[in-house]
């Protein structure tokens, strides 16, 4: 073999010892092609058998259209080793003297003797090779096979590591979390991050109908036909060609609480997305139904587990109490509205554990810097309302400016043995208002509210006050 041959190969087995993905591998095996034999172009292709469909590999293993030349060539070469102008060919026992004129060359990919893709090189026009070409080509799809298996198995097990995580996620959250309003999303999220080639939508049932809970929006009408035909008998029913996915969230007692289902307008959902979709919705289902029957016994709750502060059941309570003593003694009262600023960072930077634990040492500062007689709440997610009897909006300012910079200046420890980080700090916004004796208490937490909102928009970790009557 000619010493440019042997180098060329040489070359090859260094680019194929890499740890690299396919399309880097594709686009090394280019530029070495490329220099060798004046190669114009370098496709890979594989094909899925779960889908049946071909992937190529170069476009971060897009689905082949149905009308590709790709699918034709696939066809042609089984049995063959080459595919040469669309002609197929096998090569002889011996190396011949001819020479061909070639402008494409499809090899097969081959594992246990059967193929599984194909590479295409397209070539200058009137190249002209000879069998010896051929039959090095050969040798060098061949060895690339061998490394797209290797490629191909490592995706798959990196995939099923990453479906565990999940798995192991939305159990941990059971642990810890029994809102649905905050489980449902995350939920949502996670299978959106893992299914990845197809939208997620969650929904739940409320009284009788199944409304969407995440995310905000879906406008596929047919997926709503499909969830009217779901029973407690389903497993899943998959429509639009496969391409839509319903799995029902059954209860303990056996009835349809929810469905999470998977919408493409492109891929079918394959064996294994439907595989994995069944294990987090049975999983998911789990996670709702306890949240569920948690709630039931918190109806007669009046604290909120993760805090120690009222719950929101309880603030409603004292706030009707207080604006009706309010009204009757005609004492100032001030209602005071505080956010966590960036707290979706916090759980998404340190993880939801970590998001758990800064929302109780806030609750605690909360509770340290205030007097005997006000009634701190958790109004829900990462919001509290404070209710100020006997204050105020003057007094109340400072309360809040005192409560705003202890906040400010406390980084919050977190013990978590798997966590590098030792404490987190964050900053809180805050609106207050002073009870005009007119309003409603809905109507005063509103006013509160709307100066928090003030408070976020012009720069968070501030007091704003609604003074308005
Ligand atoms: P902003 O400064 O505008 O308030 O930004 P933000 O990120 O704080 O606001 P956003 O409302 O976007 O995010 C609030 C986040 O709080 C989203 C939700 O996942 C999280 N959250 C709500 N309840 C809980 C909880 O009980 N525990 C944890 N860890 N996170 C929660
Ligand atoms: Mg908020
Ligand atoms: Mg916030």
């Amino acid at each position: 073999m000619s010493k440019d041959k042997l180098h060329f190969l040489s070359k090859t087995a260094d680019i194929l010892t890499r740890e690299i993905d396919t399309s880097e591998l594709a686009r090394e095996l280019k530029t070495l092609l490329n220099d060798f034999a004046g190669l114009n172009n370098l496709n890979i292709f594989v094909y899925d058998t779960v889908t049946n469909t071909m992937r190529d590999c170069v476009n971060s293993w897009s689905i082949v259209e149905d009308d590709s030349e790709v699918y034709k060539f696939f066809e042609n070469i089984k049995g063959y080793d080459f595919v040469i102008n669309s002609k197929a060919y096998k090569l002889p026992a011996v190396i011949s003297d001819i020479t061909l004129k070639i402008t494409s060359l499809c090899m097969p990919i081959v594992k246990n003797e059967k193929d599984f893709g194909i590479i295409e090189l397209n070539f200058e026009e009137n190249t002209s090779v000879n069998m010896e070409f051929l039959f090095l080509m050969k040798i060098f799809a061949s060895q690339v096979s061998l490394k797209l298996q290797n490629i191909v198995l490592n995706e798959q097990s990196k995939i099923n590591v990453e479906f565990h995580d999940s798995m192991k996620n939305i159990a941990k959250i059971i642990e810890t979390q029994y809102e649905l309003n905050y489980i449902v999303p995350i939920i949502g999220e996670m299978l959106d991050r893992f299914i990845t080639d197809h939208l997620i939508y969650v929904f739940l049932k409320q009284d009788g109908d199944f409304s969407l809970v995440w995310p905000k929006a879906c406008k596929d009408e047919r997926i709503y036909e499909v969830l009217n035909q779901l029973t407690p008998e389903t497993d899943y029913i998959l429509t639009n060609n496969d391409k839509i996915g319903a799995f029902p969230l059954i209860s303990e007692d056996g009835e349809i609480t929810g469905c999470i289902v998977a919408r493409s307008t492109l891929d079918v959902l394959s064996k294994r997305d439907i595989s994995y979709l069944e294990q987090l919705t049975r999983q998911s289902a789990i996670t709702i139904n306890r949240a569920n029957s948690y709630s039931k016994i918190l109806q007669y709750a009046t604290i909120d587990a993760l805090t120690n502060l009222n719950n929101r059941r309880q603030f409603e309570l004292r706030l009707g109490q207080e604006i009706a003593t309010t009204k009757r003694q005609n004492n100032p009262l001030c209602a005071m509205m505080i956010d966590i600023d960036f707290f979706k960072k916090v759980n998404d930077t340190y993880g939801h554990a970590s998001g758990d634990a800064v929302l109780r040492g806030v609750a605690s500062i909360i509770k340290s810097a205030l007097r005997e007689s006000d009634i701190p709440s958790r109004y829900g997610g990462e919001e509290f309302a404070v209710l100020l009897p006997y204050t105020h909006i003057e007094e109340a300012q400072i309360v809040g400016e005192r409560l705003r910079k202890a906040v400010e200046s406390s980084p919050i420890p977190i013990n978590d043995e798997n966590s590098d980080i030792k404490s987190i700090s964050v900053t809180i916004s805050m609106g207050l208002a002073e009870f005009n004796n007119k309003e409603t208490g809905e109507e005063l937490f509103e006013r509160a509210d709307k100066a928090l909102y003030e408070a976020k928009e012009s720069g968070r970790n501030r007091v704003c006050l609604n003074k308005s009557i």
